[in-house]
């Protein structure tokens, strides 16, 4: 059971905040005395996305305390992907800890991995706080004693701020959080939208897609065969070649056959509550929209890394870190899965930032037994 105590955080300059103690698995006590490092863990993950549960799962093998703060559900960028959604992974490319997912098939509908991380969740019995988002990791010598620690400042959903304290801490936040913009006037109407959930509202209305990809495609097909009248809008002059296997020729027959309109080589410069005015080179044209989806694509919140003192790539947006190690500039503190990808999202995956903790978790392991 966790408890939340009140502490005077003289040290961290925060006033009279709220930690979590009592997360641990038992035998992890580390018997520093002082109520400011009752709650000290190895390691602090941020984000229960799969390579946070990954890294958390690594600690656990590792023997390390750690504890997961995540500000929404469990794998909450599963959670908010298109209701129907398939992966065009396998399932044993999606695997953590080495628990089988097994589906009967090829490629595992969100749900299916929805079910599959509640239960590699519980497998491990990972200790992870809902409804927290972190806002700050800031380094810090508490007692002189005892080294550098990090304070990490975090905020509940009902707005209570916390501060908990690890000698390290990991950054798995993901690239779903920011919406790349398109900075045209209308972006910010109520029935525009850069994620798509489900098809149904949309039952017989006008429909504007903008983007050339995946989530483009799949949207727009799901739309049309619930009985929206959906238009893509898209710059390129044709859809993406990153569109799976098994979507391409189904969108573009459905293009080709008039049954989804498809404007290329055409840009958006408004949105109005009933329109998206385009222009092409054909001239300016409004189409009509009950519902405007931008699915442009997404990149990694820097806030948290910025507040953080992590030093940016300005040709990634993304953090600056050893790829080898996947530690940051600030020594202890280190960043796992698609947050590092910045602007890059489309690099980093599940099949590959799964493996990421497992090495972070190395250079933590480090730091703990240094200090
Ligand atoms: C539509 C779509 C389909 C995809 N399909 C595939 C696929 O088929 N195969 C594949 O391998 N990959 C796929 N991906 C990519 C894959 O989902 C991501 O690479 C993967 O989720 C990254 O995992 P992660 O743990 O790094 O980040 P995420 O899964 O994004 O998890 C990050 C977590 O951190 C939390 N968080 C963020 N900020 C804070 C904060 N300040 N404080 C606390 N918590 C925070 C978030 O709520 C979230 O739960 C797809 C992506 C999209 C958008």
């Amino acid at each position: 059971m966790k408890r939340l105590v009140i502490v005077l955080c003289f040290a961290s300059g925060l006033g009279i905040c709220a930690g979590w103690v009592g997360a641990q698995p038992p035998g992890h006590g580390k018997g520093h005395s002082g109520n400011l490092l009752m709650d000290l863990r190895d390691v602090l993950i941020v984000g229960a996305g799969p390579s946070g549960l990954a890294t958390a799962i690594a600690a656990t093998k590792a023997d390390l305390s750690y504890l997961i703060l995540e500000k929404g559900a469990l794998v909450n960028s599963l959670l908010h992907y298109p209701k129907h959604m398939v992966f065009f992974t396998t399932p044993e490319l999606m695997e953590i800890g080495g628990l089988p997912f097994v589906s009967p098939n090829d490629k595992p509908s969100r749900m299916e991995a929805l079910n599959y991380y509640r239960r590699a969740a519980d497998a491990y019995h990972l200790d992870i706080v809902f409804d927290e988002r972190v806002l700050r990791i800031e380094r810090e010598t508490i007692e002189p004693a005892v080294g550098p620690v990090f304070a990490i400042e975090s905020r509940s959903k009902l707005g209570v701020r916390r501060v908990s304290h690890a000698r390290t801490a990991v950054v798995a936040t993901g690239a779903y959080d920011v919406a790349n913009m398109m900075g045209v006037p209308g972006e910010d109407l109520p029935h525009v939208s850069h994620y798509y959930t489900e098809p149904h509202p949309f039952y017989r209305k006008n429909v504007a897609i903008v983007g050339g990809k995946n989530s483009a495609a799949e949207a727009a097909l799901d739309l049309y065969r619930a009985g929206a009248r959906v238009t893509i809008v898209h710059r390129g002059l044709a859809f993406g070649d990153s569109i799976k296997y098994w979507v391409k020729p189904d969108i573009e027959n459905r293009v080709a056959e008039g049954s989804i309109a498809a404007k290329f080589n055409t840009s958006v410069v408004e949105i109005t509550p009933t329109a998206v005015v385009v222009d092409s080179a054909a001239g300016r044209e409004e189409i009509p929209a009950d519902g405007v989806f931008l699915l442009t694509g997404y990149r990694s919140d820097p806030e948290l890394l910025r507040n953080s003192r992590i030093e940016m790539d300005p040709a990634t947006c993304g953090p600056v870190h050893d790829p080898q190690t996947f530690e940051t500039n600030v020594p202890g503190l280190f960043v796992v899965g698609a947050v590092v990808a910045g602007t890059q999202s489309g690099r980093i995956f599940i099949e590959n930032g799964r493996f990421h903790g497992e090495v972070a978790i190395k250079g933590v392991l480090a730091h703990v037994r240094r200090a």
